[in-house]
C-alpha cells in the first residue's frame, strides 16, 4: 500500500510536535509555515519536504492539516492563485485543527464541498506536553466520510478522539472548553491571592486544592509549574486564549444565551491582555490578578 502524504501547515508551539508525531506514525510529510526556517527544521527532522506554496502542498497531499493561529489565517492560506484551495484534489480531507470560529469553519467547509473536498474541524486540547507524546484530546466535527478519511492521521496525534457532530461543532466545543479552563485559572489565582493575604502559603493551598473539590487543570498543571515558579512559559499564548474566549462569547450571542459569568471571564482576560501587552503566555494572566490585588504569589510566602 502506498503511504499517504500529509500536508502540514502551521508548525508553531503545537504544530511542531504534532507534525513529528504524524511522521513517526509512518506518513510522508510535506510542510509549510510562514517561518521558513521552522519549516526546514521540521522537514529535516521528519524526512519530509518543504512546499513553496500552499498550492504545491495541496497538490502533493492526500490529507491536509492546518494548525494556525485563527480562522482568518486559515482562510488566508487557502485563498489566492498559489493558495491551498487552488491545488486541492477532489476526495482530499482538510483537518482544520486550529481553534477556529464555528461559523467561519462552516462557510469554508461549504466552499470546499463544492470542489469535492471534505473539511473536518478537529481542534485539540492538552497543550504542548500532550502534543509531544501524541496524547491530545481531539474533538472532531464533520461528515462520516470526511472523518473516515482523516481518522488515521488524527490517531497519530491524539489518544482520545470524540466526534462532536456536524462541521463547526468541534470548534464550538473547543472554545467552550477553553472558557471553562480560563475561568478555572482565574478563580484559582484569586483564591491563592486571598489566601496568601490571609496568611496561607500558596504552595500549600495548591496541595490542598489538588486533593479537594477545588481541584482543576490549572491547580494541577499550571499554578506551581508556571505561576509560583514565576516561569510563565506554559506554551499557550495569552492572545490565543483571548481569541478563544471571544469565540465562546460569539457562540453565546449567536445562540441567545445569557452568560454573565462567562462574559466577565472574557472581559478580564481581555483586560489583562490590554494591561500586560501582547505576545505573552496565558499563565501571565496571573500577573494581572496580582496587580489588581496588590500582592505577588511566591511559594512559601504568606
Ligand atoms: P503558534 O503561534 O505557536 O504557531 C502558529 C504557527 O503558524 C507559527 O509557526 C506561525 O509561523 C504559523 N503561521 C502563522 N501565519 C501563517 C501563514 N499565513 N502561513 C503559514 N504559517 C503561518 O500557535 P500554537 O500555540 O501552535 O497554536 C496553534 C493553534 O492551536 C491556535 O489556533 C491555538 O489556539 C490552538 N491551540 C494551542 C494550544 C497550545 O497549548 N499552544 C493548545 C490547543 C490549541
Amino acid at each position: 500500500m502506498t503511504k499517504l502524504t500529509v500536508g502540514f501547515i502551521g508548525l508553531g508551539a503545537m504544530g511542531d510536535p504534532m507534525a513529528r508525531r504524524v511522521a513517526q506514525a509512518g506518513f510522508d510529510l510535506v510542510v509549510m509555515d510562514a517561518d521558513l526556517d521552522k519549516a526546514r527544521e521540521i522537514a529535516a527532522a521528519t524526512s519530509g519536504r518543504v512546499a513553496n506554496t500552499g498550492k504545491a502542498l495541496a497538490e502533493a497531499s492526500d490529507v491536509i492539516v492546518t494548525m494556525l493561529p485563527s480562522s482568518a489565517v486559515v482562510r488566508a492560506v487557502l485563498e489566492g492563485e498559489t493558495g491551498v484551495a487552488a491545488g486541492l484534489k477532489p476526495g482530499t480531507v482538510l483537518l482544520e485543527m486550529s481553534s477556529g470560529v464555528p461559523d467561519e469553519t462552516r462557510r469554508i467547509a461549504e466552499e470546499l464541498a463544492d470542489k469535492g473536498i471534505h473539511l473536518v474541524d478537529a481542534p485539540v486540547s492538552g497543550g504542548v506536553s500532550r502534543a509531544t507524546t501524541g496524547e491530545l484530546a481531539i474533538m472532531a466535527g464533520g461528515s462520516d466520510e470526511g472523518f473516515a478519511l482523516g481518522e488515521a492521521v488524527l490517531a497519530a496525534m491524539g489518544s482520545s478522539i470524540i466526534r462532536t457532530g456536524p462541521v463547526g461543532s468541534a470548534h464550538a466545543m473547543k472554545a467552550l472548553n477553553n472558557l471553562v479552563s480560563a475561568g478555572g485559572f482565574l478563580i484559582g489565582i484569586e483564591a491563592l491571592l486571598i489566601g496568601s493575604r490571609f496568611g496561607l502559603d500558596p504552595e500549600l493551598m495548591v496541595d490542598v486544592l489538588n486533593v479537594s473539590t477545588g481541584m482543576n487543570n490549572s491547580t494541577q498543571k499550571k499554578f506551581k509549574q508556571f505561576v509560583l515558579s514565576r516561569s510563565f512559559n506554559a506554551g499557550f499564548g495569552l492572545d490565543l486564549m483571548v481569541k478563544d474566549l471571544g469565540i465562546a462569547m460569539g457562540v453565546a450571542e449567536a445562540t441567545g444565551t445569557t452568560a454573565p459569568f462567562a462574559s466577565l471571564c472574557r472581559d478580564m482576560w481581555r483586560d489583562a491582555q490590554q494591561a500586560l501587552g501582547t505576545g505573552l503566555d496565558h499563565t501571565d494572566v496571573a500577573r494581572f490578578s496580582e496587580l489588581l490585588a496588590g500582592s505577588e504569589l511566591h511559594p512559601g510566602k504568606k
